[in-house]
């Protein structure tokens, strides 16, 4: 069992990127301990059971939902009960609903920002009153996970790329803020990511080669290679990095926008 000191919680990480995030800090050999979490315990708690089977950290399994406040906090104070300090957080967990603008109900729009963009703030603010007392090393280092669609607009998903253009604003706030006590604060944002939050790119080849046609490397991006940049901004690499966002996009948002010139090219 490594004895590496620091300790990291990745939100959403029952599957899915956040699910390959925790992974890859499980077998980098730099944590002592890994954190994560879902709304169902039993599938946060086999990713638990993998990471502890790697046998390079040990690995906790806590239910809380990111759109709950009391949650979010609760997710914070049992890692620092449980580990005595958190060194890295990463706000992975989220959601997103097609939904055309006119029928988007209050609701709809509540549950997305809550998990999206309030989740994120909460569990950072958390957070950063303990990386604030961070001793030997006295660090800390948040990354949350946006989307391309933080800049590029996304029809019948405005709650979605509202959030995440939220995500960014907040990042660069926080980094700027917080970097008086060493915190580091940056984004990683998508492109198309194979997950379930994309299962209709599977079964659809329309779908599929209209999302090709706007990635210049042609092809979905898996969650190893959003792993890989989140891996390397939360270890000693990335020290002097804050306040980036880090597009893993194959190239998306080179285009302008999913406007009309594009569809006619
Ligand atoms: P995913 O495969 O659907 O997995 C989402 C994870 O978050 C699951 O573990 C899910 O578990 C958890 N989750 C959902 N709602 C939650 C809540 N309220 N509280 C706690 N956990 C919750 O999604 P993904 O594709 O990996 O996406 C992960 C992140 O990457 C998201 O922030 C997403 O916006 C972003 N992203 C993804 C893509 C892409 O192409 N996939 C592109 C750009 C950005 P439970 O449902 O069991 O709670």
């Amino acid at each position: 069992m490594n004895t590496g000191r620091k300790i990291a919680v990745v939100t959403g990480s029952s599957k899915g990127i956040g699910k390959t995030i925790a992974l890859a800090f499980a077998k980098s050999g730099e944590y002592r301990g890994i954190v994560v979490n879902s709304r169902k315990q039993a599938e946060a708690e086999q990713t638990a059971e993998e990471i502890i089977s790697l046998g390079k950290s040990d690995c906790i399994a806590i239910e809380a939902d990111m759109s709950k406040e009391n949650d979010c906090i609760k997710l914070i104070e049992e890692t620092t009960t449980h580990y005595g300090r958190i060194d890295v957080l990463v706000d992975n967990a989220g959601i997103q609903h097609e939904v055309p603008f006119e029928e988007t109900s209050k609701e709809i729009w509540q549950k997305i920002i809550d998990v999206d963009l309030t989740g994120p703030f909460v569990c950072s603010r958390e957070a950063v009153k303990h990386m604030m007392k961070n001793q030997n090393p006295k660090v800390g280092c948040i990354i949350n996970i946006s989307s391309v669609h933080q800049e590029i607009p996304k029809p019948f998903y405005v709650a979605y790329a509202a959030a995440k253009a939220g995500i960014k604003m907040m990042t660069k706030t926080m980094a700027l803020e917080l970097a008086r006590y060493n915190i580091r604060v940056n984004a990683v944002a998508p492109g198309a990511i194979e997950t379930e939050m994309n299962r209709e790119l599977k079964v659809d080849e329309a779908e599929l080669r209209n999302v090709l046609r706007r990635i210049p490397l042609e092809r979905i991006g898996t969650t190893q290679e959003v792993a890989n940049v989140v891996e390397f901004l939360a270890s000693d690499k990335g020290s002097y990095v804050t306040g980036s966002i880090y597009f893993v996009d194959g190239g998306m948002t080179l285009y302008p926008a999913f406007g009309p010139s594009l569809e006619a090219a």
